[in-house]
Protein backbone atom coordinates (compact mmCIF):
# COMPACT_ATOMS: atom_id res chain seq x y z
CA UNK A 1 0.00 0.00 0.00
CA UNK A 2 1.50 3.44 -1.27
CA UNK A 3 0.51 5.99 1.81
CA UNK A 4 -0.02 9.34 0.31
CA UNK A 5 2.12 11.38 2.96
CA UNK A 6 5.18 10.08 5.15
CA UNK A 7 6.33 12.68 7.69
CA UNK A 8 9.67 11.45 9.15
CA UNK A 9 9.84 13.42 12.36
CA UNK A 10 7.34 14.49 15.41
CA UNK A 11 8.75 17.19 16.62
CA UNK A 12 6.67 20.91 16.59
CA UNK A 13 7.15 20.71 12.54
CA UNK A 14 5.89 17.45 11.85
CA UNK A 15 3.37 17.26 14.02
CA UNK A 16 1.97 20.16 12.49
CA UNK A 17 1.93 19.03 9.29
CA UNK A 18 0.73 15.73 10.29
CA UNK A 19 -2.41 18.69 11.70
CA UNK A 20 -2.87 20.11 8.71
CA UNK A 21 -3.15 16.86 6.41
CA UNK A 22 -5.38 15.38 8.75
CA UNK A 23 -7.35 18.13 8.65
CA UNK A 24 -7.41 18.21 4.84
CA UNK A 25 -8.11 14.34 4.70
CA UNK A 26 -4.86 13.11 3.27
CA UNK A 27 -3.70 9.51 4.60
CA UNK A 28 -0.45 10.93 5.97
CA UNK A 29 1.63 8.59 8.57
CA UNK A 30 4.08 9.94 11.28
CA UNK A 31 7.42 8.10 11.58
CA UNK A 32 9.26 9.09 15.07
CA UNK A 33 12.76 7.49 15.68
CA UNK A 34 12.11 8.13 20.22
CA UNK A 35 9.94 5.52 21.51
CA UNK A 36 8.37 8.39 23.87
CA UNK A 37 7.37 12.15 23.31
CA UNK A 38 10.40 13.84 24.57
CA UNK A 39 10.70 15.40 28.01
CA UNK A 40 12.98 18.08 27.16
CA UNK A 41 11.73 21.37 26.26
CA UNK A 42 14.25 23.56 23.77
CA UNK A 43 11.81 26.02 22.80
CA UNK A 44 10.27 28.50 25.79
CA UNK A 45 7.43 29.58 23.40
CA UNK A 46 5.58 30.91 20.60
CA UNK A 47 5.53 34.47 19.00
CA UNK A 48 2.70 36.19 17.34
CA UNK A 49 2.81 35.03 13.95
CA UNK A 50 2.46 31.16 15.19
CA UNK A 51 0.04 32.30 17.89
CA UNK A 52 -1.96 33.52 14.42
CA UNK A 53 -1.81 30.50 13.00
CA UNK A 54 -2.70 28.16 15.87
CA UNK A 55 -5.90 30.44 16.16
CA UNK A 56 -6.59 29.42 12.98
CA UNK A 57 -6.96 25.76 12.95
CA UNK A 58 -8.52 26.57 16.58
CA UNK A 59 -5.54 25.55 18.74
CA UNK A 60 -4.52 28.22 20.73
CA UNK A 61 -7.45 27.66 22.70
CA UNK A 62 -5.27 24.87 24.47
CA UNK A 63 -2.99 27.33 25.41
CA UNK A 64 -4.41 30.46 26.30
CA UNK A 65 -5.61 31.86 29.31
CA UNK A 66 -3.37 29.13 31.38
CA UNK A 67 0.09 29.96 29.55
CA UNK A 68 1.85 33.20 30.35
CA UNK A 69 2.10 35.27 27.73
CA UNK A 70 5.15 37.91 27.54
CA UNK A 71 4.41 41.36 25.78
CA UNK A 72 8.07 42.09 25.82
CA UNK A 73 10.44 41.18 22.86
CA UNK A 74 13.86 42.15 21.70
CA UNK A 75 16.41 42.43 18.81
CA UNK A 76 19.65 41.79 19.98
CA UNK A 77 18.67 42.47 23.55
CA UNK A 78 17.21 45.79 22.64
CA UNK A 79 13.67 46.27 23.87
CA UNK A 80 10.66 46.19 21.40
CA UNK A 81 7.44 47.47 22.34
CA UNK A 82 4.93 44.40 21.28
CA UNK A 83 2.05 47.53 21.64
CA UNK A 84 3.71 48.10 18.09
CA UNK A 85 2.34 44.95 16.56
CA UNK A 86 -0.98 44.98 14.88
CA UNK A 87 -3.12 41.97 15.31
CA UNK A 88 -5.15 39.75 17.41
CA UNK A 89 -2.51 38.05 19.56
CA UNK A 90 0.23 41.17 20.36
CA UNK A 91 2.47 38.91 22.63
CA UNK A 92 4.65 35.64 22.73
CA UNK A 93 2.95 32.74 24.34
CA UNK A 94 5.14 31.42 26.98
CA UNK A 95 4.39 26.86 26.42
CA UNK A 96 7.27 25.51 26.30
CA UNK A 97 8.21 23.01 23.29
CA UNK A 98 6.55 19.82 25.26
CA UNK A 99 3.25 21.37 25.71
CA UNK A 100 3.18 22.36 22.15
CA UNK A 101 3.84 19.12 21.03
CA UNK A 102 1.25 17.38 23.56
CA UNK A 103 -1.08 19.62 21.85
CA UNK A 104 0.06 19.03 18.39
CA UNK A 105 0.59 15.23 19.22
CA UNK A 106 -3.28 14.75 20.47
CA UNK A 107 -4.98 17.15 17.53
CA UNK A 108 -3.01 14.63 15.09
CA UNK A 109 -4.23 11.67 16.36
CA UNK A 110 -7.77 13.15 16.54
CA UNK A 111 -7.75 13.77 12.65
CA UNK A 112 -6.45 10.30 12.21
CA UNK A 113 -3.22 10.76 11.59
CA UNK A 114 -1.12 7.33 12.69
CA UNK A 115 2.34 8.50 14.59
CA UNK A 116 4.34 5.37 14.93
CA UNK A 117 7.19 5.97 17.29
CA UNK A 118 10.26 4.27 17.69
CA UNK A 119 10.20 3.67 13.70
CA UNK A 120 13.14 5.44 12.61
CA UNK A 121 14.09 6.08 8.55
CA UNK A 122 17.58 4.84 7.87
CA UNK A 123 17.34 4.51 4.17
CA UNK A 124 15.23 6.08 1.16
CA UNK A 125 15.27 5.28 -2.46
CA UNK A 126 12.73 7.40 -4.89
CA UNK A 127 11.78 7.26 -8.56
CA UNK A 128 9.19 9.24 -10.77
CA UNK A 129 6.13 7.72 -8.75
CA UNK A 130 7.04 7.24 -5.31
CA UNK A 131 9.63 7.29 -2.44
CA UNK A 132 10.61 3.63 -0.51
CA UNK A 133 11.45 4.53 3.10
CA UNK A 134 13.44 1.55 4.96
CA UNK A 135 12.48 1.81 8.47
CA UNK A 136 13.95 0.43 11.78
CA UNK A 137 11.88 -0.38 14.74
CA UNK A 138 13.14 -2.63 17.63
CA UNK A 139 14.92 -5.26 15.63
CA UNK A 140 12.52 -5.22 13.16
CA UNK A 141 12.60 -3.61 9.76
CA UNK A 142 10.24 -2.79 7.27
CA UNK A 143 10.08 -0.47 3.98
CA UNK A 144 7.46 1.85 3.66
CA UNK A 145 6.20 3.38 0.12
CA UNK A 146 4.76 7.15 0.11
CA UNK A 147 4.13 9.22 -3.07
CA UNK A 148 5.66 11.98 -1.07
CA UNK A 149 8.24 12.50 2.09
CA UNK A 150 8.76 15.41 4.08
CA UNK A 151 11.79 15.36 6.21
CA UNK A 152 10.70 17.22 9.15
CA UNK A 153 13.80 14.95 11.21
CA UNK A 154 15.68 18.05 13.00
CA UNK A 155 19.08 19.43 12.68
CA UNK A 156 21.02 16.47 11.75
CA UNK A 157 18.19 15.58 9.10
CA UNK A 158 18.76 11.91 8.37
CA UNK A 159 16.16 12.36 5.48
CA UNK A 160 17.56 14.97 3.53
CA UNK A 161 20.90 13.58 3.48
CA UNK A 162 19.38 10.27 1.77
CA UNK A 163 17.66 12.20 -0.36
CA UNK A 164 21.04 14.46 -1.42
CA UNK A 165 19.75 17.97 -0.08
CA UNK A 166 23.16 19.85 0.89
CA UNK A 167 22.75 22.65 3.00
CA UNK A 168 25.35 25.88 3.17
CA UNK A 169 26.14 28.23 6.30
CA UNK A 170 28.87 29.20 7.95
CA UNK A 171 30.93 28.10 10.63
CA UNK A 172 30.09 28.66 14.72
CA UNK A 173 31.44 31.51 16.03
CA UNK A 174 30.01 31.70 19.92
CA UNK A 175 28.97 29.28 21.90
CA UNK A 176 26.46 28.93 24.81
CA UNK A 177 26.71 26.96 27.84
CA UNK A 178 22.89 25.78 28.96
CA UNK A 179 21.63 24.50 32.29
CA UNK A 180 18.18 23.93 32.49
CA UNK A 181 17.99 23.20 36.77
CA UNK A 182 15.13 23.15 39.44
CA UNK A 183 17.11 24.42 42.14
CA UNK A 184 17.38 27.78 42.50
CA UNK A 185 15.78 30.62 44.58
CA UNK A 186 13.43 32.59 42.71
CA UNK A 187 12.99 35.68 45.03
CA UNK A 188 16.98 36.41 44.66
CA UNK A 189 15.94 38.26 41.10
CA UNK A 190 17.58 35.22 38.90
CA UNK A 191 15.34 35.69 36.13
CA UNK A 192 17.72 38.09 33.58
CA UNK A 193 18.66 38.92 30.12
CA UNK A 194 21.92 40.93 29.36
CA UNK A 195 25.06 41.61 28.09
CA UNK A 196 28.44 42.54 29.89
CA UNK A 197 31.49 43.22 28.66
CA UNK A 198 32.70 39.62 28.81
CA UNK A 199 29.88 37.84 27.28
CA UNK A 200 26.05 37.63 27.74
CA UNK A 201 24.00 36.19 30.29
CA UNK A 202 20.22 34.79 30.89
CA UNK A 203 18.20 33.37 33.60
CA UNK A 204 14.73 32.47 31.89
CA UNK A 205 12.02 30.72 33.21
CA UNK A 206 11.37 27.55 30.26
CA UNK A 207 8.12 26.16 32.71
CA UNK A 208 7.16 26.75 35.90
CA UNK A 209 9.74 25.11 38.58
CA UNK A 210 12.85 25.07 35.34
CA UNK A 211 14.71 28.04 35.48
CA UNK A 212 17.12 27.95 32.20
CA UNK A 213 20.53 29.28 32.59
CA UNK A 214 22.43 30.40 29.30
CA UNK A 215 26.34 31.69 29.71
CA UNK A 216 28.22 32.93 26.85
CA UNK A 217 31.73 33.96 27.17
CA UNK A 218 32.92 35.92 24.23
CA UNK A 219 36.28 34.60 23.22
CA UNK A 220 35.71 31.01 24.07
CA UNK A 221 36.44 28.25 21.69
CA UNK A 222 32.99 27.49 19.99
CA UNK A 223 34.08 24.52 18.95
CA UNK A 224 34.98 23.07 21.91
CA UNK A 225 33.73 19.78 23.31
CA UNK A 226 34.74 19.62 26.64
CA UNK A 227 31.43 17.97 28.67
CA UNK A 228 29.23 20.68 30.21
CA UNK A 229 28.37 20.44 34.15
CA UNK A 230 26.98 22.71 36.45
CA UNK A 231 29.81 23.89 37.53
CA UNK A 232 31.21 24.76 34.39
CA UNK A 233 28.19 27.02 33.78
CA UNK A 234 28.11 28.34 37.15
CA UNK A 235 32.41 29.27 36.70
CA UNK A 236 31.15 30.57 33.18
CA UNK A 237 28.22 32.97 34.85
CA UNK A 238 30.84 34.27 37.30
CA UNK A 239 33.89 34.97 34.43
CA UNK A 240 31.19 36.70 32.49
CA UNK A 241 28.89 38.35 35.24
CA UNK A 242 31.31 38.66 38.12
CA UNK A 243 28.19 36.90 40.24
CA UNK A 244 27.92 33.99 42.21
CA UNK A 245 24.80 31.98 41.35
CA UNK A 246 23.43 29.21 43.61
CA UNK A 247 21.82 26.72 41.68
CA UNK A 248 21.45 22.56 41.81
CA UNK A 249 19.58 20.22 40.96
CA UNK A 250 20.18 20.18 37.02
CA UNK A 251 17.27 18.61 34.53
CA UNK A 252 19.68 19.15 31.02
CA UNK A 253 22.87 20.30 30.36
CA UNK A 254 24.63 21.07 27.01
CA UNK A 255 26.14 23.33 24.76
CA UNK A 256 24.54 25.35 22.11
CA UNK A 257 26.18 27.24 19.34
CA UNK A 258 25.69 29.91 16.35
CA UNK A 259 26.31 27.13 13.10
CA UNK A 260 23.77 28.37 10.67
CA UNK A 261 22.51 26.34 8.12
CA UNK A 262 20.12 26.59 5.37
CA UNK A 263 19.32 24.17 3.21
CA UNK A 264 20.15 24.67 -0.95
CA UNK A 265 17.02 22.88 -1.96
CA UNK A 266 13.61 22.66 -0.10
CA UNK A 267 12.57 19.96 -2.27
CA UNK A 268 14.38 17.28 -3.67
CA UNK A 269 11.78 15.21 -6.22
CA UNK A 270 9.58 13.83 -4.09
CA UNK A 271 10.92 14.41 -0.65
CA UNK A 272 10.89 18.38 1.21
CA UNK A 273 12.74 19.78 4.26
CA UNK A 274 10.88 21.39 6.58
CA UNK A 275 12.05 23.22 10.32
CA UNK A 276 15.54 22.48 11.76
CA UNK A 277 16.11 20.27 8.94
CA UNK A 278 16.09 22.87 6.77
CA UNK A 279 17.28 25.48 8.88
CA UNK A 280 19.48 25.69 11.85
CA UNK A 281 20.76 29.04 14.10
CA UNK A 282 21.58 30.18 17.10
CA UNK A 283 18.37 30.19 18.91
CA UNK A 284 18.38 34.48 19.19
CA UNK A 285 14.91 35.28 20.47
CA UNK A 286 13.83 32.03 20.08
CA UNK A 287 12.33 31.46 16.45
CA UNK A 288 13.06 28.17 15.10
CA UNK A 289 10.41 26.45 16.22
CA UNK A 290 7.67 29.23 14.43
CA UNK A 291 9.56 28.75 11.41
CA UNK A 292 8.94 25.40 11.48
CA UNK A 293 5.52 25.74 12.16
CA UNK A 294 5.43 27.91 9.91
CA UNK A 295 6.86 26.17 7.33
CA UNK A 296 4.29 22.96 7.57
CA UNK A 297 1.21 25.90 7.49
CA UNK A 298 2.25 26.94 4.23
CA UNK A 299 3.82 22.87 2.87
CA UNK A 300 0.16 21.04 4.25
CA UNK A 301 -2.72 22.96 1.92
CA UNK A 302 -0.13 22.36 -1.10
CA UNK A 303 0.87 19.09 -0.59
CA UNK A 304 -3.03 18.21 -0.15
CA UNK A 305 -3.91 19.52 -3.09
CA UNK A 306 -1.20 17.83 -4.77
CA UNK A 307 -2.19 14.42 -3.35
CA UNK A 308 -6.01 15.40 -4.46
CA UNK A 309 -4.67 15.91 -8.02
CA UNK A 310 -6.16 19.36 -8.12
CA UNK A 311 -3.44 21.26 -7.11
CA UNK A 312 -2.49 23.96 -10.23
CA UNK A 313 0.91 24.00 -12.17
CA UNK A 314 3.63 25.28 -9.88
CA UNK A 315 1.43 25.18 -6.46
CA UNK A 316 4.02 23.07 -4.63
CA UNK A 317 6.76 25.05 -6.02
CA UNK A 318 5.64 28.09 -3.99
CA UNK A 319 6.82 26.24 -1.09
CA UNK A 320 10.38 27.02 -1.51
CA UNK A 321 9.68 29.85 -3.56
CA UNK A 322 7.99 31.26 -0.20
CA UNK A 323 9.72 29.61 2.51
CA UNK A 324 13.42 29.25 1.73
CA UNK A 325 13.41 33.23 1.67
CA UNK A 326 11.80 32.87 4.94
CA UNK A 327 14.83 30.48 6.25
CA UNK A 328 17.01 32.49 5.16
CA UNK A 329 15.75 36.19 7.03
CA UNK A 330 15.90 34.01 10.31
CA UNK A 331 19.28 32.63 9.59
CA UNK A 332 20.38 36.22 8.47
CA UNK A 333 18.62 38.29 11.86
CA UNK A 334 19.83 36.21 14.48
CA UNK A 335 23.46 36.50 12.81
CA UNK A 336 22.94 40.26 12.54
CA UNK A 337 21.49 39.93 16.47
CA UNK A 338 25.18 38.11 17.42
CA UNK A 339 27.16 40.67 15.16
CA UNK A 340 25.24 43.49 17.71
CA UNK A 341 26.76 41.76 20.37
CA UNK A 342 30.39 40.44 19.96
CA UNK A 343 33.03 41.73 19.81
CA UNK A 344 31.91 43.73 22.99
CA UNK A 345 35.03 46.23 22.22
CA UNK A 346 33.65 47.11 18.73
CA UNK A 347 29.84 46.89 18.74
CA UNK A 348 28.84 50.06 21.36
CA UNK A 349 28.89 52.47 18.08
CA UNK A 350 26.67 50.47 16.28
CA UNK A 351 24.39 50.27 19.13
CA UNK A 352 24.76 53.49 19.70
CA UNK A 353 23.18 54.10 15.90
CA UNK A 354 20.46 51.28 16.22
CA UNK A 355 19.10 52.69 19.53
CA UNK A 356 18.67 56.19 17.89
CA UNK A 357 16.73 54.22 14.44
CA UNK A 358 14.46 51.78 16.72
CA UNK A 359 12.92 55.37 17.88
CA UNK A 360 11.60 55.45 14.38
CA UNK A 361 8.25 53.55 14.26
CA UNK A 362 8.94 51.86 11.26
CA UNK A 363 12.36 50.42 11.89
CA UNK A 364 10.67 49.37 15.48
CA UNK A 365 7.90 47.64 13.60
CA UNK A 366 10.02 46.29 10.79
CA UNK A 367 12.50 44.25 13.59
CA UNK A 368 9.01 43.50 15.18
CA UNK A 369 7.61 41.81 12.25
CA UNK A 370 11.30 39.63 11.28
CA UNK A 371 11.47 38.17 15.14
CA UNK A 372 7.67 37.56 15.37
CA UNK A 373 7.55 36.70 11.89
CA UNK A 374 4.25 38.62 11.44
CA UNK A 375 5.95 40.81 8.95
CA UNK A 376 6.21 37.83 6.58
CA UNK A 377 5.17 38.41 3.02
CA UNK A 378 4.63 35.99 0.00
CA UNK A 379 3.63 38.39 -3.26
CA UNK A 380 5.85 39.08 -6.08
CA UNK A 381 7.02 42.33 -7.77
CA UNK A 382 4.29 44.23 -9.18
CA UNK A 383 1.63 42.56 -6.48
CA UNK A 384 -1.04 44.66 -4.72
CA UNK A 385 0.93 45.69 -1.56
CA UNK A 386 -1.29 43.68 0.60
CA UNK A 387 -0.78 40.50 -1.57
CA UNK A 388 1.41 37.71 0.07
CA UNK A 389 0.48 39.60 3.54
CA UNK A 390 -1.21 38.05 6.52
CA UNK A 391 -5.17 38.59 6.92
CA UNK A 392 -6.13 38.38 10.57
CA UNK A 393 -8.69 39.88 12.31
CA UNK A 394 -8.40 43.67 12.50
CA UNK A 395 -5.45 43.77 10.22
CA UNK A 396 -7.43 44.67 6.84
CA UNK A 397 -10.43 43.09 7.81
CA UNK A 398 -12.94 42.65 10.31
CA UNK A 399 -15.29 39.81 10.14
CA UNK A 400 -19.13 40.70 10.71
CA UNK A 401 -20.97 39.87 13.84
CA UNK A 402 -19.61 38.56 16.91
CA UNK A 403 -17.11 35.91 14.68
CA UNK A 404 -13.72 36.17 14.75
CA UNK A 405 -12.23 35.70 11.48
CA UNK A 406 -9.97 33.00 12.85
CA UNK A 407 -12.92 31.23 13.09
CA UNK A 408 -13.90 31.45 9.31
CA UNK A 409 -10.43 29.66 8.64
CA UNK A 410 -10.77 26.06 10.70
CA UNK A 411 -12.05 23.85 7.73
CA UNK A 412 -8.52 24.68 6.20
CA UNK A 413 -10.44 25.89 2.67
CA UNK A 414 -10.04 29.32 1.27
CA UNK A 415 -12.02 32.33 1.68
CA UNK A 416 -12.99 34.67 -0.20
CA UNK A 417 -13.77 38.14 1.58
CA UNK A 418 -16.21 40.64 0.52
CA UNK A 419 -15.70 43.94 1.85
CA UNK A 420 -17.64 45.71 -0.75
CA UNK A 421 -21.10 45.56 0.68
CA UNK A 422 -22.67 43.54 -2.17
CA UNK A 423 -20.50 44.86 -5.13
CA UNK A 424 -17.53 42.30 -4.74
CA UNK A 425 -17.68 39.58 -7.75
CA UNK A 426 -18.76 36.97 -5.24
CA UNK A 427 -20.28 35.66 -8.21
CA UNK A 428 -16.75 34.31 -9.90
CA UNK A 429 -16.33 33.26 -6.14
CA UNK A 430 -19.04 30.87 -5.76
CA UNK A 431 -17.57 28.47 -8.79
CA UNK A 432 -14.92 27.48 -6.38
CA UNK A 433 -17.56 27.22 -3.40
CA UNK A 434 -16.04 23.75 -3.44
CA UNK A 435 -12.32 25.14 -2.44
CA UNK A 436 -13.32 28.87 -1.29
CA UNK A 437 -16.19 30.01 1.50
CA UNK A 438 -17.38 33.46 0.89
CA UNK A 439 -18.29 35.38 3.65
CA UNK A 440 -19.31 39.21 3.90
CA UNK A 441 -16.44 41.06 6.62
CA UNK A 442 -15.85 44.79 6.77
CA UNK A 443 -12.39 46.58 5.68
CA UNK A 444 -9.99 48.19 8.03
CA UNK A 445 -7.92 50.88 7.96
CA UNK A 446 -5.98 50.88 4.37
CA UNK A 447 -8.69 48.35 2.94
CA UNK A 448 -11.44 51.02 3.71
CA UNK A 449 -9.63 53.91 2.27
CA UNK A 450 -8.35 52.41 -0.92
CA UNK A 451 -11.84 50.81 -1.23
CA UNK A 452 -11.28 47.15 -1.83
CA UNK A 453 -14.22 45.04 -2.42
CA UNK A 454 -12.72 41.89 -1.59
CA UNK A 455 -9.93 39.65 -1.09
CA UNK A 456 -9.21 36.46 -1.42
CA UNK A 457 -7.11 34.56 1.32
CA UNK A 458 -5.26 31.25 1.38
CA UNK A 459 -5.70 28.35 3.78
CA UNK A 460 -2.34 29.47 5.61
CA UNK A 461 -4.20 32.82 6.13
CA UNK A 462 -2.07 34.50 3.53
CA UNK A 463 -3.92 37.48 0.78
CA UNK A 464 -3.81 35.56 -2.41
CA UNK A 465 -5.52 38.80 -4.46
CA UNK A 466 -6.95 41.61 -3.49
CA UNK A 467 -10.27 42.56 -5.95
CA UNK A 468 -10.55 47.00 -6.81
CA UNK A 469 -13.07 48.57 -8.65
CA UNK A 470 -10.19 48.99 -11.53
CA UNK A 471 -9.39 45.07 -11.83
CA UNK A 472 -9.14 44.19 -15.10
CA UNK A 473 -12.35 41.88 -16.01
CA UNK A 474 -11.23 38.21 -15.29
CA UNK A 475 -7.94 38.87 -12.40
CA UNK A 476 -10.49 37.25 -9.69
CA UNK A 477 -10.62 33.92 -11.91
CA UNK A 478 -6.99 34.02 -12.68
CA UNK A 479 -6.14 34.41 -9.03
CA UNK A 480 -8.58 31.41 -8.05
CA UNK A 481 -7.40 29.02 -10.69
CA UNK A 482 -3.84 29.97 -9.43
CA UNK A 483 -4.34 29.32 -6.09
CA UNK A 484 -7.47 26.71 -5.95
CA UNK A 485 -7.41 25.05 -9.37
CA UNK A 486 -10.39 24.60 -11.72
CA UNK A 487 -14.09 26.09 -11.52
CA UNK A 488 -16.60 23.56 -10.35
CA UNK A 489 -18.44 22.85 -13.72
CA UNK A 490 -21.52 20.96 -12.27
C1 LIG B 1 19.04 25.53 23.74
C2 LIG B 1 18.00 25.68 22.72
C3 LIG B 1 17.04 26.62 22.96
C4 LIG B 1 16.05 26.80 22.04
N1 LIG B 1 15.13 27.74 22.29
C5 LIG B 1 14.18 27.95 21.40
C6 LIG B 1 13.17 28.92 21.65
O1 LIG B 1 13.13 29.57 22.69
N2 LIG B 1 12.21 29.12 20.70
C7 LIG B 1 12.23 28.41 19.54
O2 LIG B 1 11.37 28.63 18.70
N3 LIG B 1 13.14 27.44 19.29
C8 LIG B 1 14.11 27.20 20.19
N4 LIG B 1 15.03 26.22 19.93
C9 LIG B 1 14.92 25.43 18.69
C10 LIG B 1 13.74 24.43 18.69
O3 LIG B 1 13.92 23.50 19.72
C11 LIG B 1 13.71 23.72 17.34
O4 LIG B 1 13.61 24.70 16.35
C12 LIG B 1 12.53 22.77 17.17
O5 LIG B 1 12.63 21.68 18.02
C13 LIG B 1 12.53 22.25 15.74
O6 LIG B 1 11.44 21.44 15.52
P1 LIG B 1 11.50 20.33 14.39
O7 LIG B 1 10.20 19.61 14.50
O8 LIG B 1 11.85 20.93 13.09
O9 LIG B 1 12.71 19.38 14.78
P2 LIG B 1 12.92 18.54 16.11
O10 LIG B 1 12.20 19.13 17.24
O11 LIG B 1 14.38 18.34 16.23
O12 LIG B 1 12.21 17.16 15.80
C14 LIG B 1 12.79 16.22 14.92
C15 LIG B 1 12.26 14.85 15.29
O13 LIG B 1 12.69 13.93 14.30
C16 LIG B 1 13.07 12.71 14.95
N5 LIG B 1 14.01 12.02 14.05
C17 LIG B 1 15.28 12.37 13.76
N6 LIG B 1 15.80 11.51 12.86
C18 LIG B 1 14.85 10.60 12.59
C19 LIG B 1 14.79 9.47 11.74
N7 LIG B 1 15.83 9.09 10.97
N8 LIG B 1 13.65 8.73 11.72
C20 LIG B 1 12.58 9.09 12.47
N9 LIG B 1 12.59 10.15 13.30
C21 LIG B 1 13.71 10.91 13.35
C22 LIG B 1 13.70 13.18 16.25
O14 LIG B 1 13.68 12.15 17.22
C23 LIG B 1 12.81 14.35 16.62
O15 LIG B 1 11.72 13.97 17.44
C24 LIG B 1 16.03 26.00 20.85
C25 LIG B 1 16.99 25.04 20.62
C26 LIG B 1 17.98 24.89 21.55
C27 LIG B 1 19.01 23.86 21.30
Amino acid sequence: MTRPVAIVGAGPTGLMLACELGLQGIGAVVLERSPEQGRHSYAMGFHARTAELLDQRGLLDAFLPETPTWRGNHFALFPLDMDQLDGPQPFTVAAPQRRVEQVLDERARELGVPIRRGHEVVGLTQDTDSVRLRVRSGSEEYDLTASYVVACDGGRSTVSELAGISSGGTPPTVSTLVADVTGFDTERDLVSMGLHPRGQFAAIMTEPGVLRIMATEFGADPASDAPVTLESVIDCVRRVTGAEIKVSEPRALYRIDDATRLAESYRSGRVFVAGDAAHAHYPMGGQAMDTGIQDAVNLGWKLAAQVQGWAPPELLDTYESERRPAGQRVCDNTRAQLALMVPPERVGPLREVLTGLLELPDVHRHLLGLVTAVGTRYGRDGDHPLVGTRLVDGVVARAEGDTPLAHLTRSGRGLYLDLSGGTADTETAARWAHRVETHAAEPVGDAAADKILGVLVRPDGHIAHVSTAEDAPGVLETALARWFGQADHR
